[in-house]
């Protein structure tokens, strides 16, 4: 059975009550069902306790949308994995393209943090992708390439099946342009292409995401392509129905493999 994951990400939104409505709507869904698929919701951190207070005993994992690598310390602001794992999260969203863009973090960074969620047993979601001048210019798998090498850096092949890779191409996050079947299916096997050069067997066991305007209407397409393992999905995941609607496809395509 292909394994599939599918991760909200709800960005800065949603404060406390509306956290609740929306994470109540998925469960009352999810309810007695034993899904084939994993489903992950990444609110922002003040929704984090409220969130995980519903989903205890239930199979909806959480996850925080950035940390620091730090454990503890004067660095106003931030939170650390630790602060992290105890709110209840598993997951933690990094090297998005957002916080590379606007909060200036870099490859090296994004190692550091993925190093420091590994050390407290957490599972990064370590998102790539080309921005739309890279593609046009032909030089999208070098990025991609790069990213991986320097993002990767020090990971073991013992600790590579606990990191989710989120393929975001920069141009399709948040504008309603969704790569072709094609740029998906080319993108995500040279993915694999690289970690198994990098990791050997065991990376056939990492789940691939693919991100980027993902909705109810084009996750189907996007999941029977064989190397995508589920999305990350940013608009979509705050409107209940539309986030039901994408684990459904999940669903349909986990159940055909099996
Ligand atoms: C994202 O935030 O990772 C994302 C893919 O956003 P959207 O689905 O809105 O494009």
């Amino acid at each position: 059975m292909k394994s599939m994951l599918v991760a909200g990400n709800w960005k800065m939104n949603k404060n406390i009550s509306e956290s609740i409505s929306l994470v109540s709507e998925i469960l009352s869904w999810m309810n007695n069902k034993t899904l084939k698929s994993k489903v992950l919701v990444c609110p922002p951190f003040t929704s984090i306790t409220s969130v995980q207070k519903l989903a205890e005993k239930t199979s909806l994992l959480i996850g925080a949308q950035n940390c620091h690598y730090e454990e503890k310390g004067a660095y106003t602001g931030e939170i650390s994995p630790s602060m992290l794992k105890n709110a209840g999260c598993e997951f933690v969203i990094v090297g998005h393209s957002e916080r590379r863009t606007y909060f200036l973090e870099n490859d090296d960074i994004i190692n550091k943090k993925i190093l420091s969620l590994l050390a407290h047993n957490l599972k990064p979601i370590f998102c790539l992708g080309e921005t739309l001048s890279e593609r046009n210019s032909g030089m999208t798998y070098s990025v991609i390439e790069n990213q991986i090498l320097l993002g990767l850096k020090n990971i073991s092949s013992e600790q590579i099946t606990q990191i989710v890779i989120a393929y975001e191409p920069v141009w399709a996050i948040g504008t309603g342009v969704t790569a072709s079947i094609e740029q998906i299916d080319e993108a995500h096997s040279f993915i694999r292409q690289n970690l198994t050069e990098l990791f050997g067997k065991v990376a056939n066991d990492v789940l691939i995401l693919y991100g980027g305007s993902v909705n109810s209407q084009n996750c189907l397409e996007i999941f029977t392509i064989p190397e995508v393992n589920g999305a990350l999905v940013g608009g979509a995941s705050l409107i209940g129905s539309e986030f039901i609607s994408i684990i459904e496809s999940a669903e349909t395509i986990a159940k055909s493999t099996q």
